[in-house]
């Protein structure tokens, strides 16, 4: 038993739930369970809303933003030594092979270590006005923020949210996934040991539709970071709008990735391929959609056919090109968007395999290439959320463009071509948060700002523009002689 089973992380405390009722976590790669989480409820929430408001009016909120860096840049060195342990807690948790969550636990240290740098460079301006007047603008936390956090990538996604909010000095509620959140439960600790005072960072684990529900509709709350599926960013909005709650909004993406006739195919295919593969396709940015120049298509599927074939997939301690997906519900929903493909009669191009050693009772989904998919089809519409890319030829830019752009979302997008003039007319026209020349940048990509259009949301968390969202802009005239 760790000390957090079912606890939440309150005021430096790990505190029982009041209902004592608690939520199973199941391990991707076996699908039994290993450990317990605390149900939390619109009690537990306000209990750590509370003790964010009296850190925010008392011992953090007091601090410097000097000192505020120098706290998030003892916790990035604390996380950088407990790397290894993190990146097997989230390999286990989310089923995420270990190089990947490796990956993951740099990229929270580097977060950290990112915003630390950043929290005493979050300047005002003055601006020019009448004369007799000096006007000048602040930058304040918004006091206490609540973050909502998936499952997919919890520590990055935790990094990137929290971090920016507290280097512009607010104190946060965390509510992360009830499929995965240990990670998060052990970074609190660390936190708490390097100095945080109690109250700065407080975690309420339990489902979304009653602690994250809680915290969204909580008055004592003065702004929502959101990351998750657009059908639950909607009710957060509504929710949030009871008290006029701000909202970041990271949500979902079914993104293209565009190569032209002159692309270097042997820089392209790894990076396509790996856009998908990575976490098992279960990223917001995954690039799950293959726009190819007619003239080349045949030859880019071949490509990508004979990567895909070679994918191996089983469970996360063995590291293999994919893990399992998070739960039973995720592979019966991919499975049935290949059921549907298979239906309307679309061809599998290219698919990895299941490894032997795979356990009977994991989440395995091999990698899977469809071919002509018509632009209209469910496939190439609607975000898969598993290691299904979908191809389909277009003719010119103007078809490029428009093949693009005709979905729902725009998070991200990646073009693949030589021609200088091409990348610039075909950056301008994507209507994606990220456009990504010659390269791709799922995951991440710390000081690059990221976010959506359309469905896939708004505002925009990482790199120093995030630190706007988690600030409130004053400003002040000052009339003199
Ligand atoms: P989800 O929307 O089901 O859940 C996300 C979080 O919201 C969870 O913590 C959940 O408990 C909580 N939640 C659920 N209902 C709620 C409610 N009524 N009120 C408040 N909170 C509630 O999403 P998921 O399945 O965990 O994650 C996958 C989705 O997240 C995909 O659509 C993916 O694209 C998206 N995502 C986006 C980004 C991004 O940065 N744009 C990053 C990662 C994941």
């Amino acid at each position: 038993m760790h000390p957090h089973t079912a606890k939440h992380f309150i005021h430096h405390q790990w505190v029982a739930g009041q209902t004592g009722e608690t939520i199973a976590v199941i391990d991707p790669s076996t699908g039994e369970t290993f450990d317990q989480l605390a149900r939390g409820n619109a009690h537990d929430i306000d209990q750590a809303v509370h003790s964010a408001r009296m850190a925010y009016d008392g011992a953090w909120g007091t601090l410097t933003a000097a000192e505020r860096g120098r706290l998030l840049m003892k916790l990035a060195y604390k996380l950088q030594d407990h790397a290894h342990e993190l990146a097997l807690i989230e390999s286990r948790d989310c089923g995420k092979p270990l190089k990947q969550a490796h990956a993951d636990a740099a990229a929270v240290v580097r977060y950290f270590e990112f915003y630390a740098g950043a929290a005493d460079k979050l300047m005002g301006h003055t601006i020019p006005y009448q004369n007799g007047y000096t006007v000048l603008t602040l930058r304040e936390p918004h006091g206490v923020t609540g973050h909502i956090v998936p499952w997919n990538y919890p520590m990055q996604i935790f990094g990137r949210s929290v971090g920016g909010a507290l280097a512009a000095g607010n104190a946060c509620v965390v509510k992360p996934s009830e499929d995965a959140c240990l990670s998060l439960l052990r970074i609190a600790e660390l936190a708490a040991e390097v100095g945080f005072p109690a109250g700065a960072l407080n975690i309420v684990t339990g489902y979304g539709h009653d602690a994250g529900d809680a915290l969204v509709r909580h008055a004592g709350i003065d702004h929502v970071s959101f990351t998750g599926s657009p059908r639950v960013g909607q009710i957060v909005v509504r929710n949030a709008a009871e008290h006029y709650t701000p909202v970041t909004l990271e949500l979902g993406g079914k993104s293209p990735q565009i190569v032209f006739a002159d692309a270097d195919l042997d820089a392209m295919t790894p990076v396509v391929v790996n856009a998908i593969v990575q976490n098992a396709g279960q990223t917001c940015s995954a690039g799950s959609r293959l726009l190819v120049q007619a003239s080349i298509y045949e030859a880019v599927i071949e490509r990508v056919a004979q990567a895909f074939n070679q994918l191996k997939v089983g469970p996360a301690s063995m590291d293999l090109d994919c893990g399992p997906l998070i739960r039973q519900t995720q592979l019966q929903g991919v499975q049935g968007f290949l059921a549907q493909a298979h239906a309307d009669g679309l061809k599998i191009a290219g698919q990895g395999s299941v490894v032997s050693q795979a356990p009977a009772g994991g989440f395995y989904q091999a990698p899977t290439l469809v071919r002509d998919v018509p632009l209209t089809h469910r496939l190439a519409q609607q975000e898969v959320f598993g290691p299904v890319i979908a191809a389909m030829p277009f003719d010119d830019e103007v078809d490029a463009v428009r093949m693009a752009n005709a979905t729902d979302y725009g998070l991200v997008a990646s073009v693949w071509t030589r021609d200088g003039s091409r990348q610039m007319r075909m950056a301008r026209k994507l209507r994606s948060g990220q456009v990504f020349i010659n390269n791709y940048g799922a995951g991440g990509g710390i000081e690059l700002p990221f976010g959506g259009v359309k469905a896939s949301g708004w505002g925009r968390e990482k790199g120093f523009e995030a630190l706007y969202g988690f600030t409130l802009l004053k400003t002040i005239s000052i009339k003199h002689d």
